[in-house]
């Protein structure tokens, strides 16, 4: 069973009962069943903590759905909460890329993907996310063809995965980059950053910078989870 129990604020909301109201009243009842299974399945793992929150990922389908996404592009899959959310969300006839360098965090969460009836819609790539989307854009198929595009992985490469995501995505296709807040880092001085948090701080500065100064796309920062950026292509 799903831990209903209200965990610990995953992002920026500093108050806790404000975070577990949004749960309590808002997520956890409409989450499907099969992702409340994932979430049980991946709270023992020590990474844990990566999984998408189910809050940013409620309106990571609210978006999908808004774009009538039918083939989507996943670039960081951990255990799978937001690729089965994804899955659950497109239609029977849809297609997800998703490409992660570990094959084995997928492996936890495939048995859930499986029973939800979804895996036929799952390309599941296991490589390094720059040579696949490089790989993909070797096939002039590929080009403006996705509707939908959710990054979630090395924070270093966000800046180069966005310049593929522009070529894979049509033209009013929606791009959402998590961790785009950084634990809050990106407004803190760099004195009082933790060292863990310094080179994911420097990398998430540099990529908003180029986002909002990028006339291709319009944006927003949201802040869910530990942020979310939502873009449009706009040509
Ligand atoms: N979206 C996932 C979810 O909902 O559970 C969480 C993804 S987790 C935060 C980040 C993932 O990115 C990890 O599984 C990691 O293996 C993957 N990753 C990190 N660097 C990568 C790279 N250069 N190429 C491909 N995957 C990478
Ligand atoms: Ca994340």
């Amino acid at each position: 069973m799903a831990p209903e129990k209200p965990t610990e604020p995953k992002g920026l909301l500093q108050t806790h009962d404000l975070y577990k109201y949004i749960l309590e009243t808002n997520v956890y009842p409409r989450e499907p069943e099969p992702l409340k299974e994932l979430r049980s399945l991946t709270a023992p793992h020590p990474w844990a903590v990566m999984g998408t929150a189910p809050d940013a990922g409620q309106m990571i389908g609210l978006l999908l759905k808004i774009a009538g996404a039918k083939k989507a592009l996943e670039i960081g899959v951990f255990t799978g909460y937001s690729l089965l959310l994804t899955a659950l969300t497109i239609p029977n006839d849809g297609k997800i890329v998703a490409i992660d360098v570990n094959r084995e965090s997928y492996e936890i969460g495939r048995p859930v993907i499986k029973k939800a009836k979804v895996e036929h819609k799952i390309d599941f790539i296991e490589s390094e996310a720059l040579p696949a989307l490089d790989k993909m854009l070797e096939n002039p198929e590929n080009e403006g063809s996705f509707d939908f595009a959710f990054v979630d992985a090395d924070k270093i490469n966000y800046i180069n995965y966005h310049e593929r995501i522009m070529k894979l995505l049509k033209v009013n296709g929606i791009m959402v980059y998590d961790n785009t807040l950084w634990f809050g880092s990106v407004a803190q001085p760099e004195s009082s950053v933790l060292d863990e948090f310094k080179k994911g701080r420097v990398s998430t500065i540099e990529f908003n910078k180029s986002l909002a100064a990028d006339p291709r796309i319009e944006t927003s920062m949201v802040p869910l989870g530990d942020g979310l950026t939502i873009c449009r292509r706009l040509y």
